[in-house]
């Protein structure tokens, strides 16, 4: 991953279209995963060419990258745009420290948008309506490289205009929100990811292990309902929800009792059903 996130910040301080940069990374970030989860598995009976929900996930990726993001991409820009108006109207700047290092700049960015990462994904997990839509990434007993991309197109249109807004309304450059989206692929990638990685204890306090991911993707809700950062730890830890391995062996992933239908169309009209039941009367705590 630092690889990943060393080109990427090269290329664009090079003037690389960001664009095509980020698709060509994002691309190559997919296959070397890929090939990494044949080679090094974590879970040998876990593999995106024999589970039986690939498919679904493809689709479900195909309609993240061809119409949930492009919709928050645009709202993003419109808010940019008026934002910009209102700032001028008030003959007031945005607070962005823009003559800070790139490397202090991009700190600022982090901690701003995982700490709404943290709280958006905590919504998804406490008010119903959100967590029907979440529950189609969560219901699934495998774990691999599709897993990431497997969002309901709702709940990421959502993500896509709401997570953003606070680094907008501080005025990050569009750098930044480059840079930060291209983190959140790779290291969502990573922590779903099927490839044998191994931490000292101390290790997942910092990194954005698949350790701490795959205990949020338990079916126990103790530890389903924590570890909601996939990018740091720091959020979990400040909020009290964070889950170390250590206290906490890695039992069956996916939904108790799941309500979630198998087939993809089923699937994208599940969370949209008027009368879909409370979370807790269908898949009940083990406390
Ligand atoms: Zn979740
Ligand atoms: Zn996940």
């Amino acid at each position: 991953m630092g690889g990943f996130v060393i080109l990427a910040v090269w290329g664009l301080r090079q003037g690389f279209d960001p664009a095509t940069w980020g698709a060509a990374l994002t691309v190559a970030n997919f296959f070397v995963i890929l090939g990494a989860e044949q080679l090094l598995p974590r879970n040998p009976a876990m593999n995106l060419f024999r589970d039986g929900q690939s498919w679904n996930d493809i689709g479900h990726g195909v309609l993240l990258a061809a119409i949930a993001r492009p919709i928050g991409g645009a709202a993003s820009v419109a808010g940019v745009a008026l934002l910009a108006q209102l700032r001028q109207g008030l003959g007031i700047g945005a607070p962005w420290p823009l003559d800070w290092p790139f490397a202090a700049q991009f700190a600022i960015t982090f901690l701003v948008w995982t700490f709404s990462d943290y709280w958006i994904h905590r919504a998804l997990h406490s008010f119903d309506r959100l967590w029907w839509f979440h529950a189609i990434h969560h219901d699934t007993p495998q774990m691999h490289i599709l897993k990431s991309g497997r969002i309901h197109f709702g709940e990421e249109i959502f993500n896509a205009i709401v997570k953003p807004i606070p680094l907008l309304v501080l005025g990050a450059p569009p750098e930044m929100m480059v840079l930060i989206g291209l983190w959140i692929v790779f290291d969502g990638n990573l922590v779903h990811s099927n490839v044998d990685q191994r931490f000292p204890d101390w290790a997942h306090y910092f990194v954005p292990t698949v350790q701490l991911h795959n205990l949020h993707h338990a079916m126990d809700r103790r530890t389903q309902d924590s570890n909601y950062s996939g990018s740091s730890a720091v959020w979990d830890i400040v909020f009290g929800t964070f889950s170390h391995p250590k206290d906490h062996p890695l039992g069956p992933l996916g939904i108790r009792d799941s309500p979630v239908p198998t087939g993809f169309l089923a699937q994208l009209g599940f969370p949209l059903a008027p009368t879909r039941t409370r979370r807790d009367a269908a898949t009940a705590r083990i406390r």
